[in-house]
């Protein structure tokens, strides 16, 4: 059995270079326990997307030390840093990211071309997943054609494909109206009670990190203490 928490960081640095340097994280501590639902409150402009891009290995940070999932992920080659990407987080961001000369078949099913699996497979288990977040109808239909719900319905299918063992959501709701945003938040529930999925999800709306299981709070490029 393994005892190490899912994200483990500590004393987490990073500043922004070029023009005058803007320390954004500033000695960041956290532990995220595998299974968790948490969400990342802070105000515009507090390190919010930052941190999360450190935790999904999409940006570096400059001191302390980023474990995942037992991992120490610290100077990284890309492709190195692209296979943990690939394989282990889901990402669900607040403008959705879809690729809109592709169809909600081939968007969900973009992350397995990376892993260079065959087309046919790739369009069973994109079809799987879209049926199981109730698209089934609307496979072939193209971005433009569809509503911001299901649009992120689409790009949690795409999160989900490789089986990721953690999803990072970036303002998942926020391009949302509040029904379709608790529609969305409902789905991600079910997905971490069913899937015991790891989630982490930046928002600044309270409807949003009230459904969640605990919430962490970014001021200052510093944590606030927990009570708990
Ligand atoms: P949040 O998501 O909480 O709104 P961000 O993490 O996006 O905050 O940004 C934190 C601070 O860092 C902001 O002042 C922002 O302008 C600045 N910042 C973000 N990304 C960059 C970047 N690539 N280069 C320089 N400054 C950045
Ligand atoms: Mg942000």
């Amino acid at each position: 059995m393994t005892t190490y928490p899912m994200i483990h960081l500590s004393g987490i640095n990073k500043t922004y270079q070029g023009g005058a340097p803007l320390h954004v994280l500033k000695g960041i501590d956290l532990d995220i326990q595998r299974g968790e639902l948490v969400s990342i409150m802070g105000a515009s402009g507090s390190g919010k997307s930052t941190l999360l891009n450190v935790l999904g290995i999409l940006d570096t940070y400059d001191t302390g030390e980023y474990w995942l999932d037992g991992t120490l992920i610290k100077n990284l080659s890309e492709n190195k840093a692209a296979e943990y990407r690939n394989h282990m987080i889901g990402f669900i961001f607040q403008s959705f990211n879809l690729i809109p000369f592709k169809n909600a078949l081939e968007n969900a099913a973009l992350p397995l071309f990376y892993q260079g699996v065959s087309r046919r497979k790739r369009n069973m288990l994109a079809m799987e997943y879209l049926d199981k977040l109730g698209l089934k109808d609307w496979a072939h239909h193209m971005p433009n054609e569809m509503s911001g719900g299901q649009k992120q319905r689409v790009a949690i299918a795409r999160a989900l494909i490789t089986k990721p063992q953690l999803i990072l959501a970036d303002e998942p709701t926020g391009a949302l109206d509040s029904k379709t945003s608790g529609e969305v938040m409902q789905l991600l529930r079910d997905l971490h009670q069913q899937e015991n999925l790891t989630i982490v999800i930046v928002t600044h709306d309270p409807h949003v990190s009230e459904q969640t299981e605990r919430t962490i709070i970014i001021k200052d490029g510093l944590i606030t203490p927990q009570h708990d």
